[in-house]
């Protein structure tokens, strides 16, 4: 499935940011003690009246040194390039300025929906305020204000309005859906071209989906596969493109709608701190992961090479030890064919579900062989576990009280898994709940 996507523009100052906060609200990340992941907040999943969408506010899109009316008008494209329903921010104690107009004149050309909010309606008597901003042409302007979270309901309501009749469902179950994400030169698009080959490829806009989403479609070995967003990697020559955070952006989104992430990397570079903030993302997301070595070709080595570059990024990707590491060439096309069986296996793996009396018996043994931990005079209590999700897989325990179960017992626990059913290449969650 594929979630609408919201996103907030207008011109600094207007409390864009301060609205995205109270929309998307505190989010605890799936795993928070992964080093090096900030999490990003400009894009984020919200929720409202039991629709889930994400956001993105395009202020946080800095885009060099540009002009301020220049920036302006790059993050209204983002919005129009980016989303499936836009809200216009202004600031109804300023009234309406040329800033506003210039963003009214970008966002009129678009076809996508626009609403109108009009931010810092503090108290009752600026109401008044807001029919200055008809003239923007956007039909009624809803007071807001995000100090005090008034009006907010009534803003999502009809943005939610305005979402894609029905969530439409991208592919069939059994398509493998994965995207390449890594900084910019790693190789990704010649390793797209490389993988495709000669195959003759579908390239789809798909329903649904902001215009600027392409996939392509191929069949290798009776197995279909789509390579999510492959125009997010084609220079279309426009300002932001270079810029991380739209980078990111597009990342986000395509890792979003993939089972499997390729993480590449550039051997020529070695592993930096980007490849290590990128990679947290397709971890967090609880994607199936492979780590791809690119460039290969291009560095000296000898036998030992391989496993050192392995046990560097085995040091750098501590959150990722799951993940296989491919090394291959798009160039020379070197060790490429291993590439789609790896993205098969973890594909398989990011959906695998166990039987509970197996996953039982496993447990039982697990604790048999390392007692649970105590934590001030009382014992942690395991009852029984069973997977409740796949994508990833995901696991309840019932215990006497999830307080005691410790990070590092959870850490054995998942071990004991990967040990007995393999689940290579897929994150694992672990949730403790007490058992009623
Ligand atoms: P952005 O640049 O559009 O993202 O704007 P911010 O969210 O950073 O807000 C700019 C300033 O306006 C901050 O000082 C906010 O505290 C303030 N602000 C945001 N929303 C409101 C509001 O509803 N009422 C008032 N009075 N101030 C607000
Ligand atoms: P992207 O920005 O990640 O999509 O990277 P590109 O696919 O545009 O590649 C960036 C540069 O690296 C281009 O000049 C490619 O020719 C080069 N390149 C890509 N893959 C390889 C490779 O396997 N070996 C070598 N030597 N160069 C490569």
């Amino acid at each position: 499935m594929s979630k609408p996507v919201v996103a907030i523009v207008g011109r600094p100052n207007v409390g864009k940011s301060t609205i995205f906060n109270r929309i998307v609200g505190e989010r605890i990340s799936i795993v928070e003690d992964v080093p090096g992941v900030t999490r990003d907040r400009i894009y984020s999943s919200a929720e409202w009246l039991n629709t889930t969408f994400n956001i993105i506010d395009t202020g946080g899109i800095d885009i060099g040194d540009e002009p301020l009316l220049t920036q302006i008008r790059q993050q209204a494209e983002i919005a129009i390039d980016e989303a499936d329903v836009i809200i216009f921010m202004t600031n109804g104690r300023d009234g309406v300025t040329a800033a506003d107009e210039e963003v009214a004149k970008i966002l009129y050309r678009s076809n996508k929906p626009v609403v109108l909010a009009v931010n810092k309606i503090d108290n009752p008597d600026m109401r008044e305020n807001i029919y200055d901003f008809y003239t923007l042409g956007f039909g009624e302007p809803i007071p807001i204000s995000g100090t005090h979270g008034l009006g907010i309901g009534d803003l999502l309501d009809a943005v939610v309005a305005h979402f894609p009749k029905r969530e439409t469902k991208e592919y069939d179950a059994d398509v493998i859906k994965f995207c390449l994400i890594g900084r910019p030169n790693v190789g990704k698009s010649s390793l797209v071209n490389a993988i495709l080959g000669e195959e003759r490829v579908i390239v789809s806009d798909i329903a649904g989906t902001t215009r600027d989403a392409i996939d392509t479609t191929f069949k290798r070995d009776g197995q279909e596969y789509v390579i999510i967003d492959t125009a997010g990697m084609r220079k279309r020559g426009k300002v932001y493109e270079s810029t991380e955070k739209y980078s990111v952006l597009r990342a986000l989104k395509a890792i979003e709608r993939s089972d499997v992430v390729l993480v590449v990397i550039n051997a020529e570079e070695g592993i930096i701190e980007q490849d290590k903030k990128i990679a947290g993302y397709a971890h967090e997301a609880g994607r199936g992961v492979v780590i791809v070595v690119n460039k290969w070709d291009a560095i000296e080595k000898d036998e030992k090479t391989m496993n050192e570059f392995e046990k560097k990024i085995r040091d750098h990707f501590q959150f990722l030890d799951y993940a296989p590491v491919v090394f291959v060439s798009a160039k020379t096309k070197q060790r490429l064919h291993k590439l789609l069986p790896v993205i098969q296996m973890v594909s398989e793996n990011h959906a695998m579900r166990v039987q509970t009396n197996v996953l039982n018996e496993v447990l039982m043994d697990a604790i048999a062989m390392n007692p649970t931990p105590t934590h001030n005079g009382q014992r942690l209590k395991i009852y029984y576990m069973t997977q409740v999700a796949v994508k990833p897989p995901t696991f309840v325990v019932f215990v006497n009280d999830p307080e005691l179960m410790h990070f590092s017992y959870e850490r054995f626990l998942e071990n004991r898994i990967r040990d007995t059913f393999g689940f290579e290449g897929t994150p694992i969650k672990i949730i403790a709940r007490p058992k009623n």
